[in-house]
């Protein structure tokens, strides 16, 4: 029996790293060659258009649809001048990667012939015939169908010959089918009310802006084994594999040296990423082997989605190159760390950061705890859809397994904020007070010191944790579209700070002075807040004793994680803020119970096959081996000397026997949970019962397997094991 697992194991020993060219420019000088950024509207658009365009960009001014055309012919030139002959509208539809359409810019000339076309029209909305994204129901295959719209405030970019151009991606009746038309809703509400709490202090601010910095975490693995895991190329992830004996426990894979091939891989992504304007970074080997990590630069947060999603669609293409296959699953193996996307994010107005402590003037430091106290607001309020917001089949692994957040939402503050609050919350009023004169009352607020920044008072296990100048939200997936829980964040802090203001209004109008009034109200949310701020061991058993004392969302179960999106207050928040209506979050639950669903579906179908095609067959096959050495055992030796020699392979062969039989029925049972659960209609019950009774029926099967991996003969077994998936060389 020929097994190809030898073969793949030598083929990617033998792997030589691929040669990447240097670029002759420095990065300054390829960055954004890709991308028509301002210096190129300015190159290619009549002044009058770069101006008008540059206020729909910065100040969110209505699109004029009459400067469209002079826009789609700059674009359309620079397009041409770097070989482009295709358009697409590129857009994120509520699965996890983007969806483009690519056309030509080609039009019958009417003569007969044919001409380069691309006018405004094609620029700002097509009708792709997306029937088959997922919508929720919103919209009837045969009734409406999608639009999309570009989204000016992202630049148009070049892959290969395809002029690609962010847009949303909405129905007929208006309601979104994608990522992105929420996302800016939410930012555009965070804006305004983040705006209207900052003028208490900056009267002359324009705009608050959310920032959003990801950190990607990945895994490699070399493209031959890969294709020898069925379970990797259909689910992400490995369905069985007994531990390496080393793995991550000798630390010597973080931040260690990154091998040759990778680094090879490594560089090729950045010099494209660069050309793209993904202002590429931070690399490193993370925790566990063959885990690494990218992170670039901050940058506004619409922006900071796209070229995530954009890195992840080029990661994947740049490592068919190298030979590699990128997981970007959140658990592709068991026992080792998972893969997450720490989502760094903060506001800054045209003046400053807001969660940023180094104010010189007591009104600064009051800003401050402003935001700071605000952001917990809208974490406390909405942990549990915090939660829901970056919940899946696939992060589900990480969730609540000592590595990665817990399945808590709670905020880490550090010791000097945290002193800060308290400080703020219990001293007398008065003291907080310095002078009282005629003009008002001067603060008497601690300064914070500048230290805080980059402090490494980190807390490693906390989903939400305060890092000097941002809040780090590390509960997101590493596979996840980060617009989902930006969305959530966003809009809940639009909430809490329209909130705060009309309080602060309120008592100002009932003649209150300013500060005095704000510091009222702050205090009232430092006390609230409270149960949500937490400092502590957030891995530990009496923290989910704790948070559930406190009213905490402690749910771990990924279909009821997503009720929270049609929590009332939920709803309430999501409509108030302008950001989605009822029907459509009803719409995407739908999706994502439906997505769970499939998930699940499908791994279990995997394990079914490969337990029966490969797992069972090669361990009877191993049993008969030694069958037959019993057998001639008896042959050569006497009956007890061979009852005696033959002791060890006997217990193998009932080992065998017991573990596989127990296999089978545990698929039996696999296939007959899935049989019911699909007989149900609708789409929450149905995840629940895969939830319930699909997904853990596979754990059990698992370990059997992962025993007999241990025990059948190295030879005979035909996966790549994980020793020889995790090291890369
Ligand atoms: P670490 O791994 O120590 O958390 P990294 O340097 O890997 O830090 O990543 C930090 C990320 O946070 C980067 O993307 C960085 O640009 C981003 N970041 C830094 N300051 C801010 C800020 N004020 N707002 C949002 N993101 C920020
Ligand atoms: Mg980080």
């Amino acid at each position: 029996m020929a097994n190809l697992r030898f073969e793949v194991v030598a083929e990617a020993f033998h792997k030589r790293p691929v040669e990447v060219e240097t670029p002759r420019e420095r990065p300054s000088e390829y960055f954004a060659k890709y991308v028509f950024n301002r210096a190129k509207m300015y190159k290619y658009l009549p002044v009058e258009v770069y101006e008008k365009l540059t206020d729909v960009i910065d100040n969110g001014a209505r699109l004029d649809r009459s400067i469209a055309d002079a826009v789609a012919a700059g674009m359309k030139q620079w397009a041409q001048e770097n070989g482009v002959t295709h358009y697409t509208h590129w857009f994120q539809p509520l699965t996890e990667g983007t969806a483009e359409k690519h056309d030509a810019f080609v039009e019958h000339d009417g003569k007969g012939g044919m001409i380069e076309e691309f006018s405004g029209k094609l620029l700002v909305q097509q009708e792709p015939d997306a029937s088959s994204f997922p919508n929720g129901g919103i919209r009837n295959t045969f009734e409406a169908r999608g639009y999309s719209a570009w989204d000016p405030t992202s630049p148009v970019f070049i892959i290969d010959d395809t002029l690609c151009i962010p847009t949303i991606f909405i129905s007929y009746t208006g309601e979104s089918l994608d990522y992105k038309a929420p996302l800016l809703r939410s930012l555009h509400a965070v804006s305004v009310a983040a705006t209207g709490v900052c003028r208490y202090f900056y009267p002359d601010v324009r705009k608050v802006t959310a920032n959003l910095g990801w950190e990607q975490e990945y895994f490699l693995v070399d493209d031959s084994l890969f294709f020898a895991r069925p379970d990797l190329m259909l689910t992400g992830r490995t369905l069985m594999g007994h531990d390496s004996a080393k793995n991550q426990q000798m630390d010597d894979h973080y931040f260690g040296t990154i091998p040759e091939r990778v680094q090879a891989y490594m560089k090729d992504l950045e010099i494209q990423a660069l050309e793209l304007g993904i202002p590429c970074k931070t690399r490193h080997n993370e925790v566990a082997p063959n885990q690494f990590e990218l992170a670039p630069i901050f940058e506004e947060c619409n922006l900071a989605v796209d070229h995530n999603m954009l890195l992840m669609s080029l990661m994947k293409k740049i490592a068919h190159k190298h030979g590699f296959r990128v997981l970007l699953h959140e658990k592709p193996f068991d026992g080792i760390n998972g893969s997450g996307k720490h989502n760094n994010w903060s506001l800054s107005t045209d003046t400053g950061v807001l969660l940023h402590g180094t104010g010189k003037t007591p009104e600064d430091n009051l800003r401050f705890v402003v935001f700071i106290v605000e952001t917990l607001m809208g974490v406390w309020r909405h942990n549990g859809l915090l939660k829901a917001s970056i919940m899946s089949a696939t992060n589900a692994h990480r969730l609540g397994a000592n590595e990665a957040p817990p399945a808590i939402i709670s905020s880490f503050l550090g010791k000097q904020v945290s002193d800060l609050l308290e400080h703020i919350e219990k001293a007398d009023k008065e003291d907080l007070f310095s002078v009282k004169g005629k003009k008002g009352m001067k603060l008497d607020i601690p300064e914070i010191p500048e230290l805080l920044i980059d402090n490494t008072d980190r807390n490693r296990t906390s989903p939400f944790a305060f890092t000097g100048n941002r809040f780090e939200f590390r509960a997101v997936g590493s596979e996840a579209n980060c617009a989902s829980a930006m969305i959530v964040l966003n809009t809940a802090v639009a909430e809490a700070l329209t909130d705060f203001k009309k309080r602060v209004d309120a008592l100002i109008k009932g003649g209150e002075d300013k500060l005095s009034a704000i510091l009222d109200v702050l205090r009232d949310d430092i006390r609230t807040t409270r149960p949500i701020h937490f400092d502590g061991n957030g891995y530990s058993d009496e923290w989910k004793e704790e948070a559930r004392k406190r009213g905490l969302d402690c749910e771990t179960s990924c279909p009821i994680i997503f009720d929270n999106y049609l929590k009332p207050a939920s709803i309430k928040m999501f409509e108030d803020m302008n950001v989605m209506n009822r029907n459509e979050l009803e719409a995407r639950n739908e999706v994502k119970w439906d997505t769970y669903t499939k998930k699940i579906q499908i791994e279990a179908r995997v394990m079914g096959d490969l337990t029966m095609n490969h797992v069972i067959p090669v361990a009877t096959h191993y049993q008969s081996q030694l069958a037959k050495n019993v057998q001639n055992m008896y042959d050569i030796f006497t009956p007890s000397e061979a009852s005696n020699l033959t002791a060890r392979n006997k217990k193998i062969i009932r080992e065998i026997a017991e573990r596989t039989q127990i296999i089978e029925t545990g698929v039996e049972e696999l296939v007959n949970a899935r049989r019911v659960a699909n007989k149900i209609d609708d789409a929450r019950t149905k995840a629940v019962a895969y939830h319930d009774t699909v997904a853990p029926k596979m754990d059990d099967i698992r370990y059997q397997i992962d025993k007999l991996e241990l025990i059948v003969s190295d030879e005979l077994w035909t996966l790549p094991k994980y020793r020889e998936l995790l090291f890369i060389r």
